[in-house]
């Protein structure tokens, strides 16, 4: 029987997994706790993300409204990718599902408005702050939580079915000490970003996010946030940033100093953020679900932030789940069975990106080739525009990662490299095939650093 304490589903974690969780069974009149140990819009934000077209259809799906969720954030077009201080390409956003574009988002504001999507459904129960401590058992069978507002005393609520939607350090899947599998420690990397007002746009070209590889072992991202703030991230291997750098905001400040292609559009700007961030940032799966829990988003797979798809996998895996549990909760599936079809899907899609994730942190920042091999393979394959654009329909997750690269592809692109020439011209490479034809132009931003 219903109580005021029982709930079809609490949600432990009210971030992009937990609240499009919450609207989407609360679009189903479902009865929902959903609670969240932050007081949004969270001063500290969880990270500084970039979101594209697949992730913007989900959260059409839910009611989110991107002209809150984006306030005041400009489109993004392009992707300019530097390497080594001697190449540049633009690789367009291509158009799939519906848009062109991305956007680097203020992460608090989009936190915010998902937050507020889930709350306005009228059988969603939203609680913030409040802070899940444990969850509850009968038998073997997880049948609640308890937690607490600050100061406050300890409050259980009851549910037919707790979901961890908590993040990578999810209580949830410590308390009911959900088993890991697929784990990789082999590629740990290191994260740091902060936000800068007054930065020095890329050009003139509009916003872009902006990559730039100066060396081997790390790079950095610039991206043209919201309210004309520039996010600027350094990753790499977490051994040559405690040996090359030390931790937090020195070995950030230190970094992006060194490297004249990020100064020179720092060097007259204001850092309005602290410096965030994440050290040895783990590659891995948890069991997805047991009696009476299920795990979702980060919680259920983390992967390194290289390519951006931890938003849109969180969503996905909302999605996933919203309509196992509807499954379920219909009577069309047991339990067991509804929970087997969501691990399952949420696998299909996400497990071939988590593969390719990897091979991407392992291609960037733990290439073991010499350094001229690897200049020498960007010169000729990471400039080629069909690996480009293939490269750009993988990112916005519209062509499957098993279609992304073939030994034939690649040979084609050595053919394609093999026939180019360079010219330099005036603020230009241009790259020409045998009978002088412009195949590709690269740029060149070298503008003299300063201080
Ligand atoms: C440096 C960095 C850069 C990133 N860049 C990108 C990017 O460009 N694009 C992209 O798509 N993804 C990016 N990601 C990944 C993305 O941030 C995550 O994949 C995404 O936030 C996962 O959403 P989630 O809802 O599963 O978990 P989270 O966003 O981690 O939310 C979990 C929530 O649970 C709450 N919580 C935890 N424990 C409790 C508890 N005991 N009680 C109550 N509440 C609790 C937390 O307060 C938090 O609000 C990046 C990540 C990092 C670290």
């Amino acid at each position: 029987m219903p109580t005021a304490n029982h709930f079809d589903t609490i949600i432990v974690g009210g971030r992009p997994a937990g609240a499009t969780l919450a609207a989407r069974l609360g679009q189903q009149g479902f009865r929902v706790l959903l609670v969240e140990r932050a007081t949004f819009p969270c001063p500290h934000p969880a990270s500084s993300p970039v979101i594209y077209s697949s992730a913007m259809r989900l959260l059409d799906e839910v009611g989110g409204d991107e002209n809150v969720y984006a306030y005041n954030t400009p489109r993004i077009h392009r992707w300019v990718n530097e390497f080594y201080d001697q190449y540049c390409t633009t690789i367009p956003v291509p158009a799939a599902f519906g848009r062109d574009y991305g956007y680097a988002l203020d992460r608090a504001r989009f936190d915010d408005a998902l937050w507020n999507n889930a709350a306005r459904w009228p059988t969603v129960t939203a609680r913030q702050p409040f802070t899940v401590t444990d969850v509850l058992w009968d038998a073997n069978r997880v049948v609640g939580i308890q937690g607490h507002s600050p100061g406050q005393p300890a409050e259980t609520f009851t549910a037919d079915c707790v979901v961890g939607a908590d993040g990578r350090f999810s209580t949830v899947a410590r308390k009911v000490k959900a088993g890991i599998h697929n784990i990789r420690t082999d590629f740990p990397t290191t994260v740091y970003y902060a936000g800068w007002r007054l930065a020095q746009p890329y050009d003139d070209r509009g916003a872009a996010v902006h990559f730039c590889q100066p060396g081997k072992g790390y790079f950095f991202f610039l991206f043209d946030s919201a309210d004309g703030v520039l996010n600027v991230s350094v990753e790499g291997r977490s051994d040559l940033f405690t040996s090359w750098a030390g931790h937090g905001e020195a070995a950030y400040m230190k970094l992006v100093r060194q490297h004249p292609l990020i100064w020179r559009r720092l060097a007259h700007a204001e850092r309005v953020t602290r410096v965030h961030g994440m050290r040895n940032i783990g590659n891995v799966y948890r069991v997805a679900s047991g009696p009476g829990w299920v795990l979702v988003g980060d919680a259920l797979h983390q992967k390194d932030p290289i390519d951006g798809q931890g938003i849109y996998d969180a969503l996905f895996e909302a999605k996933a789940l919203a309509q196992a549990i509807t499954a379920w909760k219909h009577g069309e599936q047991s339990y067991e069975q509804a929970m087997a079809g969501y691990e399952m899907a949420a696998r299909a899609e996400m497990y071939p990106m988590y593969m390719e994730t990897l091979r991407q942190v392992k291609r960037t920042v733990f290439s073991r080739s010499p350094l001229w091999l690897d200049k020498l393979l960007f010169r000729s394959i990471g400039a080629d525009a069909e690996l480009n654009h293939r490269y750009a329909l993988l990112t916005v997750r519209a062509l499957a990662p098993a279609e992304f690269l073939s030994p034939m592809l690649v040979f084609r692109a050595f053919v394609r490299a093999l026939r180019m020439r360079h010219f330099r011209g005036p603020g230009v490479l241009r790259a020409k095939n045998r009978r002088g034809r412009d195949i590709a132009e690269f740029p060149r931003h070298m503008p003299p650093a300063t201080d």
